[in-house]
């Protein structure tokens, strides 16, 4: 039924091998082939969702609620596919489900052990998606590098598929490092030649080798490292830093990096790639007509990797926009009354961050009572929208104490209160409300003229919400809930009625954003910071014409 890619990694980490893996399977899915991908961590957390930001970036929430990988934002954004749960596996959870069986007596009294039993389960777990019927062409990207003493049993498993399947039913994909040294004044293959002989020695060999380069590679040393690493020069792939990540599928598609799969996957049924739209963005994306500054507020600001779904929403809605947008960090810690107005000043539009835990709260609740007094454009996304909540309960409607239960378990004032769901819960791991739940919107709001909708369904990842007891008091001081849960009345959408853009989302809309559906929220929140760019200069040059004459 499906055929298998597998894509690894050696030399080192950081190569990029989530955007090669999402690039061709963009191509081969533009070629008219069903195609999905998945990714398999080694480490033994049994998913991100308890992993600190700074360990490994964000944690991508998908529909189905689970927390994964921030490689599976890239294969949504790219491929405008859902994946879910079984699209990302880690060792943790491979190492649980056979305990789990273990302790059942499933294993009738064998000894469990690494081969066949973990390499077992990772092998049904790699075939699983291709057996549904619903794929032409599954990818597994392999996380980590060939060699550590983790990724071994994938790589095992690889090779045990290698042999049970059909020859061509199976490519293997190595990304490598070709570095570049300046005093040499030359690229040197010796670190791919021996990543892909510890990959041999591991049992599998790879069809095409993806070389990750500073430099064109030449014919010469394409031929070098075909000859030693005992590839075709043709499946030596020239993979050169890009601009953007978004010009990897051409890149790789003038590689023929899909050609050269599909040939060894032996598919012939497929057409010229259909890539209009995604040639369109990139032509908005390159060429802007204007440029906006948007303030982003968070605490894991020095690691871009942490708001990964964020920025790259800003990425694709800028492009609807034909707008730049420059993204600065702010650091909420340092923001006090004093220097609020020079710390955002020069900015287009607020976005305060999804996050956790008290640091940096008071100046995230400063900057936002700043973005309210001065019509300048504001989005929060979850924490930020409880900010938000906090910020007008304590200055508009008087409640000094207002606080989050989360920050302030003590609060008078609970405008933000942990949801009953959640009060008797004390594990950490996957217990959040996550994933997709509908919303319903109210007509004649901001909300309803983003979405032009009257219901929405959108990806969730928090334990805190709006306390409904409060909600009228809001509403008459003109803080509305124009989006709520249907089943639950849970508020999802905050927004101010006498500011020209001012909404807080309990949801995070950036995990939907896709480059061939952007997110509504992000496109009209760069569309009113573009407003809010135009007015601002022309106030100056009506200023400066007033000065000259
Ligand atoms: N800490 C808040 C909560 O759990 C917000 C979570 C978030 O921003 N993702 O409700």
């Amino acid at each position: 039924m499906a055929k298998y890619i597998f894509v690894t990694g050696g030399v080192t980490s950081s190569l990029g091998k989530g955007i090669i893996a999402a690039s061709l399977a963009k191509l081969l899915q533009s070629r008219g082939l069903r195609v999905t991908i998945q990714k398999f961590d080694p480490y033994i957390n049994v998913d991100p969702g308890t992993l600190n930001p700074y360990e490994h970036g964000e944690c991508y929430v998908t529909e189905d609620g689970a927390e994964t990988d921030l490689d599976l934002g890239h294969y949504e954004r790219f491929l405008n596919i859902y994946t879910s749960q079984a699209n990302n596996v880690t060792t943790g959870r491979i190492y649980q489900t056979v305990i789990n069986k273990e302790r059942e007596g499933a294993y009738l009294g064998k000894t469990v052990q690494v081969v066949p039993h973990i390499t077992d389960e990772i092998k049904r777990r790699m075939l699983e998606l291709g057996k549904t019927g619903q794929y032409d062409v599954v990818l597994t990207e392999i996380g980590g590098t060939v060699g550590d003493i983790e990724s071994l049993p994938f790589v095992e498993a690889v090779r045990q598929l290698q042999w049970e399947l059909p020859e061509e039913d199976t490519a293997v994909v190595h990304l490598t490092l070709i570095p570049y040294l300046k005093a040499a004044k030359e690229l040197k293959t010796k670190p791919t030649q021996h990543s892909v002989k510890m990959l041999s020695q591991e049992g599998v060999h790879p069809d095409v080798i993806v070389c990750r380069t500073e430099r064109p590679l030449t014919p010469d040393l394409r031929r070098k490292i075909g000859l030693f690493c005992n590839v075709k020069q043709e499946a030596v792939i020239e993979a050169a830093d890009a601009p953007t990540i978004y010009e990897v599928p051409l890149a790789m598609m003038r590689e023929k990096l899909d050609l050269i799969c599909l040939k060894k996957l032996n598919i012939t049924d497929y057409k010229e790639p259909e890539l209009t739209k995604w040639k369109e963005f990139l032509d908005k994306l390159n060429y802007p007509k204007s440029k906006v500054t948007i303030g982003l507020i968070g605490k894991y600001l020095e690691l871009q990797d942490a708001y990964k779904s964020i920025l790259e929403a800003f990425i694709h809605a800028g492009a609807v926009n034909e707008c730049q947008v420059h993204v600065v960090n702010v650091h909420s810690e340092f923001i006090t009354d004093d220097n609020v107005a020079e710390k955002l000043s020069g900015l287009d539009g607020l976005l305060v961050a999804p996050g956790f835990g008290h640091r940096g709260v008071e100046g995230k609740i400063t900057a936002v009572k700043y973005a309210r007094e001065n019509g300048l454009p504001f989005f929060g996304i979850c924490l930020g929208m409880q900010m938000a909540v906090i910020e007008f309960a304590r200055n508009v409607l008087g409640l000094k104490d207002a606080h989050s239960t989360e920050m302030n378990p003590d609060t008078s004032e609970p405008v933000i209160d942990l949801m009953d769901e959640q009060k008797n819960i004390t594990a950490k791991g996957g217990t959040m409300r996550l994933g997709a739940y509908p919303c319903d919107i109210k007509p004649g709001t901001l909300a309803y003229g983003i979405y032009e909708k009257e219901t929405v369904s959108e990806r969730h990842r928090h334990r805190w919400e709006f306390n409904n007891k409060y909600l009228g008091q809001f509403e008459r001081s003109g803080m509305v809930a124009s989006g709520k849960n249907p089943g639950s009345n849970l508020v999802e959408i905050m927004e101010l009625t006498n500011h020209p853009f001012f909404i807080g989302v309990q949801y995070h809309p950036e995990l939907k954003s896709t480059v061939e559906s952007p997110a509504p929220l992000f496109v009209h929140f760069i569309a009113a910071a573009k407003k809010f760019d135009e007015k601002k200069n022309e106030a100056k040059s009506a200023l400066s014409d007033a000065l000259a004459h």
